[in-house]
């Protein structure tokens, strides 16, 4: 059978799964589509996709399943209920997740899996909606060599950048490692730029110049003009990052490492939530500094 023959379930049509979901459409591939949501099941039905009423039915109709779901607990229940995905699929068949969710967790639903004859990737990505819009997002996946091999057409549809990082899980230790790094980047710029505006000099200003020298960074371009703009429509969710820090204080934890940082940044996050904050852009980070520093940016 060719590769673009190949069903694919798609379950998790949100920021992420939609233009994902979209992009596979348009790549040829037949596509069978399910969440919780009626909006964006509604739209990609429009584009073209088949609908299912729930995660098993569209497993029972696909070659490969998908899943972009918000955390563990989600991707769990949609894996392994009972009308979850590992009920549906075939033998030999592929599922991926592509969340960003604990590797604890993902070892379990692998090893269920497995038992079942169902080959397994955790793929979890960066690169934000604009880089699943784009198809360029970076894909860091774990899992075997020839299972990667075989999927690598599907991944090169999303994304730009598709590294094997290792065996079952190590994706989604690396989706924990770029999630301190975003985290503490977006802190750093927040804190320059607080400082900046109550100091009397020009945030904008501030972040032209950077832009030119070594602190330069795709987090101070996008996501200081976002600081600066005020916009505060998600893009990525400040509840989210804050579940992704989590992740990354548990692995710390496991593996012994310790992450002061990361857990300080955990902490500015989730007060943005207790504050009713959790629905906005990660980016409303600096609001945080700002409250400490009674100065706004802008
Ligand atoms: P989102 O909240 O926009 O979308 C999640 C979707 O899953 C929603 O449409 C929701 O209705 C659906 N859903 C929830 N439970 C379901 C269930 N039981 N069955 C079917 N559908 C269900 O989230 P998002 O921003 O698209 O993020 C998805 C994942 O990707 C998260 O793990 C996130 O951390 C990760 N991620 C997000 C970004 C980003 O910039 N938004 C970037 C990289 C990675």
């Amino acid at each position: 059978m060719s590769d673009s023959k190949r069903t694919i379930g798609f379950i998790g049509l949100g920021i992420m799964g939609k233009p994902m979901a979209k992009n596979l459409l348009a790549a040829g591939y037949p596509l069978v589509v399910h969440d919780v949501a009626a909006g964006p099941v509604a739209e990609l039905e429009k584009a073209g996709a088949r609908v299912a009423n729930s995660a098993r039915e569209v497993a029972a109709q696909s070659d490969a399943v998908i899943t972009m779901l918000p955390d563990s607990p989600d991707v769990e229940a949609v894996a392994l209920g009972p009308d979850g995905v590992l009920a549906g699929l075939r033998a030999g068949a592929t599922y991926v997740d592509m969340s960003t969710i604990s590797p604890v967790a993902w070892q379990r639903i692998a090893g269920e899996a497995g038992k079942k004859g169902i080959k397994t990737l955790d793929a979890p990505v960066s690169g934000g909606q604009v880089g699943a819009e784009q198809a360029t997002l970076s894909i860091m996946v774990g899992g075997d060599e020839a299972t990667f091999q075989d999927f690598l057409p599907i991944f090169q549809v999303m994304g730009r950048r598709i590294v094997l990082v290792g065996g079952t899980g190590a994706g989604q230790i690396t989706k924990a490692c770029n999630q301190i790094v975003v985290a503490l980047t977006l802190e750093a710029v927040a804190e320059a730029l607080v400082l900046g505006a109550k100091a009397g000099v020009d945030p904008a200003k501030i972040r032209e110049v950077l832009l030119g020298g070594f602190a330069q960074s795709r987090i101070l371009e996008l996501h200081g003009q976002r600081m600066i703009d005020r916009n505060f429509a998600p893009g990525f969710k400040v509840k989210l990052h804050r579940k992704d820090l989590g992740i990354a204080l548990s692995a710390g934890k496991a593996y012994g490492v310790p992450l002061p940082l990361t857990a300080q940044v955990h902490e500015m996050l989730n007060a943005l939530v207790v504050a009713g904050h959790g629905e906005d852009d990660h980016s409303a980070l600096a609001t945080f500094i700002e409250g400490l520093a009674g100065r706004s940016i802008r």
